[in-house]
């Protein structure tokens, strides 16, 4: 049998940077250690720091009384206000939010301005999302599916500025803009969805169309790992979710002759290599 694993697959740049941050700041012994929402979807990881102090906090007011300590914020970035809070409790405040996060409050803050309507496709309740949202001056408004585009029905007078969540469904994105344009919507569309996660899922996509079976490793929770598993499961019905290698208690198709392997960006590399070695030793 042969195994393929993806080359996109695991941490990407932004959540490398996150993660890497909380583990210099654990090895230069600073007290009182928190993250603003665990760092990454990933209970192993998160555990982990937990066993070496880190606190996870969900919000500002669990900061009362602290006068000393570093918040970390991670590469889904916070809402405005959450920043501003943060930044009012005079504890250190190191901003991890991802690049590419950044530069899409950037893009809403400056179209809001422009007196443009934005239109954010992605989860509503994802935090990248909700973060997105709240740098926008003026009416914001969230689609997640082509379904709801097609409702959609707002002023057809007004312009829109059309971003996405970092890691919405590519092809999804583009249906979504020709259901706008179809309904005579004006639009200015700027895609965000980050390389990463545009590379992970070609690539997905690529491997899972001549694999027998398709193995994604990822947490429930991580909104990108998921929308991997949807992709892998369209071209390969033999398509698994699992989050760590304990999971493996899969029925691979004896006849499989191809297993693929890919990784959620937030799936460190150690539990990729040991779900790949079971996979060559065990089927
Ligand atoms: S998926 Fe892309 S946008 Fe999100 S943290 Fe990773 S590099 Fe940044």
């Amino acid at each position: 049998m042969e195994v393929v694993l993806a080359a996109h697959a695991g941490f990407c740049f932004g959540v490398t940077k996150a993660v890497e941050t909380v583990y210099e700041k654990i090895k230069e012994k600073k007290t009182n250690i928190y993250t603003y929402g665990p760092i990454i979807h990933n209970d192993i990881v998160v555990n982990d720091l937990k066993d070496k102090g880190v606190k996870v906090i969900s919000d500002v007011s669990e900061l009362k009384g602290v006068s000393e300590g570093v918040v970390i914020i991670r590469s889904h970035g916070v809402t405005r206000q959450v920043y501003e809070d943060l930044k009012a409790t005079g504890l250190d405040i190191i901003d991890a939010t991802c690049p590419f996060v950044k530069r899409i409050h950037k893009i809403v803050s400056e179209e809001s301005r422009k007196g443009n309507s934005i239109i954010v496709v992605g989860s509503s309740t994802h935090p990248e999302v909700e973060g997105i949202v709240s740098y926008s001056d003026g009416p914001v408004y969230v689609v997640e599916s082509p379904e709801e585009a097609r409702n959609f029905n707002e002023n057809r007078e007004l312009n829109y500025t059309v971003v996405s969540q970092t890691t919405f469904n590519k092809n999804k994105f583009q249906e979504t803009i020709e259901i706008f344009n179809n309904y005579g919507y004006n639009i200015n569309i700027v895609n965000t969805i980050c390389n990463a996660t545009d590379e992970r899922q070609s690539e997905a996509r690529e491997i899972a169309a001549r694999a027998d079976a398709m193995i994604v490793i990822g947490d429930e929770n991580s909104s990108n790992s998921r929308k991997l598993y949807e992709i892998c499961k369209e071209s390969c019905l033999n398509t698994y979710f699992i989050h760590t290698p304990e999971d493996l208690e899969m029925n691979i198709p004896s006849s499989a002759k191809l297993v693929g392997i890919t990784a959620g960006a937030s799936t460190p590399k150690n539990i990729i290599e040991e779900v790949q070695k079971h996979v060559r030793t065990n089927f």
